[in-house]
């Protein structure tokens, strides 16, 4: 998932952000959307629109939205308080990439659990 650490990369020291997109648990397309928080050095907000846009493209049979990312400039990757706040329970998959790490989470609804993942060529 090198194209995760490039995003987190080009826009720190702001947070990152963007949408997994695939089939199945399978994540095919890492999509950047625009960061619409006000504080981004510590705080993300996925541009709405392009939410909007990848629910359409996948009713239309396009890859679904299997979950999001963003980055911790200065912190870990693990959820902090403020995304637990933004947990929803919906099941999906939240990637935080921080420390030079990717880390993979499900909104569980009960908080974030570790999920195992495999890069697949
Ligand atoms: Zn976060």
């Amino acid at each position: 998932m090198t194209t995760l650490h490039e995003e987190a990369g080009k826009a720190a020291p702001e947070e990152c952000c963007g949408l997994l997109l695939g089939h199945g648990e399978r994540i095919d397309v890492v999509r950047p959307a625009a960061n619409l928080a006000d504080d981004r050095q510590v705080r993300f907000e996925i541009d709405p629109l392009a939410l909007l846009a990848a629910h359409k493209a996948a009713r239309a049979g396009g890859p679904r939205v299997l979950g999001y990312y963003h980055s911790h400039p200065k912190g870990h990757p693990v959820p902090s308080a403020t995304d637990c706040e933004h947990s929803t329970g919906d099941s999906r998959i939240w990637a935080i990439i921080a420390d030079g790490e990717v880390a993979f989470w499900r909104d569980s609804g009960n908080g974030f659990a570790p999920l195992a993942h495999r890069v697949v060529a």
